[in-house]
């Protein structure tokens, strides 16, 4: 007699494509889309769908693991720093860039005596064009 062992393949797999889509988002500082971090994923798992990548990715940010960012005129992205931060997308090479330092406590203050409110979080993007396309304009 073999003994009954439970079926623990599917689950392993489960984790396994789970976390190659957060070793992909994490890996690259890019912001990528859910079509970029399926090619990053089927490098390393060749049968993995793009319907499984869209809802790992998915799950990963209910789970607050990774953070969705999405831009004007842009896919929804996917950001591997959870932590507060701001970003600048370029309009025209459409990278997005992780802007280091935070908004001034002067500008939350002016917005809090404006609203006759408390600021507990604010989300910030900026537009324009970054320094590689600046110079070729
Ligand atoms: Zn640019
Ligand atoms: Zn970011």
């Amino acid at each position: 007699m073999i003994p009954n062992k439970p079926d623990h393949s599917k689950s392993q797999r489960l984790t396994q494509q789970r976390s190659a889509v957060l070793h992909a988002v994490e890996m690259v500082r890019t912001h990528p889309s859910a079509e970029e971090v399926f090619h990053l994923v089927r490098k390393e798992l060749p049968n993995i769908s793009l319907a499984t990548v869209y809802r790992n990715l998915h799950l990963l940010a209910e789970e607050g693991k990774i953070r969705e960012v999405q831009f004007e005129g842009d896919v929804l992205r996917y950001d591997g720093i959870t932590g507060p931060h701001e970003h600048f997308y370029c309009r025209s090479c459409r990278t997005v860039w992780d802007i280091d330092r935070s908004l001034s406590p002067q500008a939350i203050h002016d917005v809090e005596r404006s609203m006759k409110a408390s600021v507990e979080s604010y989300n910030l993007d900026f537009y324009g064009l970054c320094s590689v396309c600046r110079r070729k304009a």
